[in-house]
């Protein structure tokens, strides 16, 4: 799948950091769009990251119509990425349900549903009545309400690697996992990126390193304010297929999907640890288990018996104000960063890698260029127009 040859080309025209599905998306996209000489690094293998760890949730929910628009594109792609690029990629659309138990919950969905609506997106408020309809093993008393959208869906996040990194090669596209970059330097117009494995020099960086984007910032001598938050994850025993739609909980940030294989996956969000290091942590705790545990009984009183048989952790890569940072690093001409995507940047990755691609490529940006543009954060920055309120799941 990846090059073998170890010694890296002397010289690329775009050195890509990071073959999750962001890094790997926007090497295909450019090579797609004819650019030569493209080189993506990455420390450790495919599907390391966030990208490989992930719920593959993919929906168009959202409370911006910047967000719901770009996730409709987002779906179409999603839709036909087994046929464009010959993979498959196991997508099931059974909709997804959000619960609210509170008034307050329910209303901000309401007008979230307003909204989507209004793109065209068959959004519906329902019942808890309603959605037990859907899934009858939901327990509905602790519920005011609900909305459900049945075209959203979960996907099979690895082939979606697989896929781009096979269709980016196919072009051209040189990617080297176990290759960590370890240093940066400014060279005239250039960038001169250091790896174990030798030197390569660059005209343009695109810094798709999700949670380690910080890291790899301070680098060329910039700096980006995202953080690692840790995010567990955990799948069960395959049970008969009862479960069509991913049911979210707004209040818990609960989430849990039936993949086609049987098995619930799913997490929820635990109070953020403090983390003063910046450092990315992947250990898997207990209160996470019990926190799960306890929420999904709670919502299908009847799982109490299902088998837990694997859990694991990924990060969520958060920025101060909860939407993604893109663009060129203030300070830092020709280094780009596409980073900040939380917990909702594998479903948005088809669609961002395609304008990013376009934008390096001469066209207009699209508008969140600059809605999330990187130096918002600074002194005196422009806070996005557009700040989404639905992070979870
Ligand atoms: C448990 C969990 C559940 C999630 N659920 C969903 C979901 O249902 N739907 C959704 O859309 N999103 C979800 N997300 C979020 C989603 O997974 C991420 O937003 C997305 O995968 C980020 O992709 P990325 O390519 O930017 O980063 P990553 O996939 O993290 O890739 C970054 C890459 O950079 C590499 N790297 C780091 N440092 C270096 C270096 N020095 N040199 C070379 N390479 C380096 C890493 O090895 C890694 O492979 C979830 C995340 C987690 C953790």
């Amino acid at each position: 799948m990846t090059s073998s040859d170890r010694s890296p080309s002397p010289r690329a025209d775009v050195v890509v950091i990071g073959a999750g599905v962001m890094g790997l998306a926007i090497a295909y996209n450019l090579a797609a769009r004819g650019c030569k000489r493209i080189v993506v690094l990455d420390q450790h293998y495919l599907a390391w990251g966030a990208s490989g760890r992930n719920g593959g949730g993919v929906r168009q929910q959202w409370s911006t119509e910047m967000n719901v628009r770009l996730m409709q594109e987002s779906m179409e792609i999603c839709a036909h990425f087994a046929e464009e690029m010959g993979i498959n990629v196991w997508m099931r659309r059974g909709g997804y349900l959000f619960l609210a138990r509170t008034d307050a919950a329910a209303t901000r969905l309401a007008r979230n549903v307003a909204l989507q609506n209004r793109c065209d997106l068959p959004t519906r408020m329902i019942s808890p009545a309603e959605a037990q309809a859907l899934v009858p093993e939901l327990e509905t008393a602790p519920f005011v309400g609900a909305c459900y959208n049945a075209t959203d869906g979960i996907v099979f996040p690895w082939p979606f690697l697989w896929g781009y990194a096979r269709a980016a090669q196919k072009r051209g596209v040189i990617i080297r996992t176990g290759t960590a970059v370890t240093a940066i330097d400014r060279r005239g117009d250039d960038f001169q990126i250091a790896t174990a494995a030798g030197t390569l020099t660059a005209g343009r960086v695109i810094c798709a390193a999700g949670a380690w984007s910080p890291r790899i910032a301070r680098l060329c001598g910039g700096t980006l304010p995202d953080r690692p938050v840790r995010h567990e994850i955990l799948s069960t025993e395959p049970l008969k297929p009862f479960l069509k739609p991913m049911v979210s909980v707004i209040e818990t940030g609960l989430y849990v999907s039936q993949s086609l294989r049987g098995e619930l996956v799913g997490g929820v969000s635990l109070p953020e640890e403090p983390n003063p290091d910046g450092e990315v942590r992947l250990g898997s705790r207990l209160a996470f288990l019990t926190t799960m545990a306890r929420g999904l009984t709670e919502i299908m009183p009847r799982l109490a018996q299902v088998k837990v048989v694997r859990q694991w952790a990924g990060p969520y890569d958060v920025s101060p104000d909860g939407d993604p940072i893109v663009g060129e690093l203030p300070g830092v001409p020709g280094f780009y960063v596409v980073c900040g995507f939380g917990g909702h940047g594998f479903m948005m990755a088809p669609v961002v890698a395609r304008h990013y691609a376009a934008y390096l490529c001469g066209e207009a940006p699209h508008p969140f260029f600059e809605a999330w543009r990187a130096d918002r954060f600074a002194a005196g920055g422009t806070p996005s127009p557009h700040r989404e309120e639905m992070t979870i799941g």
